[in-house]
């Protein structure tokens, strides 16, 4: 094993933010350059890890192991390229494996395929092929390109270091990679198939990700006689109805406030209070608002978890009933709802049947 990995990390990628440093920007976790480094690292397949950079300082705060080197990068990505290979010639490397930061996405499979590969071929460069239609302008003409002849390269790219540190002393022109020296000079490359996950992450909105949130909501409301019970929506046959201004759903408040807290929009008693217009309103008319309102902010609900706290009725009994009525109250998925029933060992008030408590907790994410 006499493989190098270089890891070109000295773009000032302009396109990307004004000023964020693209491959120290926080992406899954860790910075978008650690991908890369814990990945090549990971693999076991390197004597050395080299990282060409400009910001030196910032690398050199974090804890490394030894196996990594530091150096300073150039203007373009060929120059840093090649001040990376003639720091190399001293250790007298067999391969060099050279990749952007900007692709932290790769499989430490794909870098075992590449490895493999380069034992029978000099040059090993994994390919995609482009989604999109793509035209070619030439003044004002407009051609067709078959997308399906078109190659898209990607990094890690591998090179017998020999060759390649041949070619690169030797090119007058800035290139925009190392397969392009290859081309120039008329070598064979071995074309293997990319991961089309490794992408170059080149713009902001490439690594903005969804955020989730969670919220939590509490409901209780006394049984009273000559009162029809609903829970979730649901009419049940019971003794006792839920005493309140509404029709007293103990499980539409709750994941009414659940959604509110959420969302940090206050509480159920803000939107709905107990005024003349919603006298003896029904609780799913009050959700149904809530829930317009969450899914045009572009928020999409990913579970609800329900505790019914009754001494009766059984949840059991009514358990499918009431997860279909927030199903479609909510157009969600039954499998997205889960109700557990709970009882009180006939303490307190609850445990009398005088009252019924709910319990919420939501979570939801937000997508752009
Ligand atoms: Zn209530």
């Amino acid at each position: 094993m006499n493989n190098y990995f270089v890891i070109l990390a000295a773009g000032k990628s302009k396109r990307f933010h004004k000023k964020i440093a693209k491959q120290f920007y926080n992406y899954k976790n860790k910075e978008i350059i650690d991908h890369s480094i814990t990945k090549s690292l990971n693999s076991k397949l390197f004597k050395k890890i080299l990282i060409v950079a400009n910001n030196l300082n910032h690398l050199k705060r974090k804890k490394y192991p030894k196996t990594i080197n530091i150096i300073k990068g150039g203007k373009e990505r060929s120059d840093s390229s090649l001040i990376a290979l003639k720091y190399l010639q001293k250790y007298k490397p067999r391969n060099v494996f050279i990749h952007d930061a900007a692709r932290p996405n790769f499989s430490i499979k794909l870098l075992k395929k590449i490895s493999k590969s380069l034992k029978k071929n000099k040059a090993v460069v994994p390919i995609t092929f482009s989604k999109d239609s793509i035209k070619y302008k030439i003044k004002d003409q407009i051609f067709n390109l078959n997308k399906n002849s078109l190659l898209l390269t990607q990094t890690p790219q591998a090179f017998r270091f020999k060759d390649l540190y041949n070619l690169a002393i030797n090119e007058k022109n800035k290139v925009s990679d190392e397969a392009t020296l290859f081309i120039n000079n008329n070598i064979k490359i071995k074309f293997i198939t990319g991961e089309n996950k490794n992408n170059k992450i080149t713009y902001f909105n490439d690594v903005e990700t969804s955020k989730t949130y969670f919220g939590i909501g509490f409901d209780i409301h006394k049984l009273i006689k000559n009162k029809s019970l609903y829970l979730g929506g649901v009419k049940i046959p019971f003794h006792s109805g839920l005493k309140g201004h509404s029709d007293g759903d103990v499980i539409l408040h709750a994941i009414i406030d659940a959604i509110l807290g959420a969302t940090s929009k206050k509480d159920i008693g803000t939107y709905f209070p107990n005024t003349k217009k919603f006298k003896n309103i029904r609780s799913p008319k009050m959700l149904k608002p809530i829930i317009e309102n969450l899914y045009k902010s572009n928020f999409f609900i990913n579970n609800l978890d329900i505790n019914l706290i009754c001494e009766q009725p059984k949840v059991s009994k009514y358990r499918n009933k009431i997860i279909n009525s927030i199903s479609s109250l909510t157009t969600l998925n039954t499998d997205q709802i889960n109700l557990k029933g709970k009882t009180v060992e006939k303490l307190g008030l609850i445990g009398k049947e005088k009252a019924i408590a709910c319990e919420v907790i939501i979570s939801i994410t937000k997508y752009d």
